[in-house]
C-alpha cells in the first residue's frame, strides 16, 4: 500500500506546490483537519492558516488563505484564494498590512462590514509574519 499521496496546492495565479506527502494537515472553517493516505473523500471550505505537510518525515508549511480543498483518496488539492511558501512571504509587506487592519480596527464599528474586512486582513497579516519568520525545521510547533 501506497505510504504517501500527492499534494498540489493552486491559485488563481500559480500552482504553489505538488509533491507527494506523508499527511497534510489544514485549516477549514469548520476546524482543523488531517488527511492521510487512503482518507475518505471530503471537501472543506478553507479559512486562514498555515497548512502543514509532513514529507519523508519532516513537517512544512505553506501559508493558504481561503479556497478549498479536495480530498481523494491518493490526492489532496487545495484550491486557495491566496497562497505562499514561507519563503516567498514578504515580511514588510505582511507588517505594512497588520498596520493598515489594526487602523481600520480601531476606526470602525464591530458589526460594520468594513470590520469583518479588516479582521480577515489582520488574520492573514499575522499569520504570514508567523510562517515567514519561522525556520522551516523538523520538530518545531505549527505556527
Ligand atoms: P496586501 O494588503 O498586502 O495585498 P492581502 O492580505 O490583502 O495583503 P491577499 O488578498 O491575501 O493580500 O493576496 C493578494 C496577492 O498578494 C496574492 O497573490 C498573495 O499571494 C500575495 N501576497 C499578499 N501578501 C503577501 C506577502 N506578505 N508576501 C507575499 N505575497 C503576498
Amino acid at each position: 500500500m501506497a505510504k504517501t499521496f500527492a499534494l498540489q496546492i493552486v491559485t488563481p495565479d500559480r500552482m504553489v506546490l505538488q509533491k507527494d506527502v506523508d499527511s497534510v494537515t489544514a485549516t477549514g472553517v469548520a476546524g482543523e483537519f488531517t488527511a492521510l493516505p487512503y482518507h475518505v473523500p471530503f471537501l472543506a471550505a478553507l479559512s486562514v492558516g498555515s497548512l502543514a505537510y509532513r514529507e519523508n518525515g519532516r513537517l512544512n508549511y505553506v501559508f493558504v488563505s481561503g479556497g478549498f480543498a479536495d480530498v481523494t483518496a491518493g490526492k489532496v488539492l487545495i484550491l486557495a484564494e491566496a497562497a505562499e511558501l514561507p519563503e516567498e512571504i514578504d515580511i514588510d509587506r505582511a507588517r505594512k498590512a497588520r498596520e493598515r487592519a489594526e487602523a481600520r480596527l480601531a476606526a470602525t464599528r464591530q458589526e460594520n462590514i468594513d470590520y469583518t474586512r479588516a479582521k480577515s486582513a489582520l488574520q492573514r497579516a499575522l499569520t504570514r509574519m508567523k510562517l515567514g519568520n519561522v525556520p522551516q525545521a523538523a520538530g518545531l510547533g505549527r505556527p
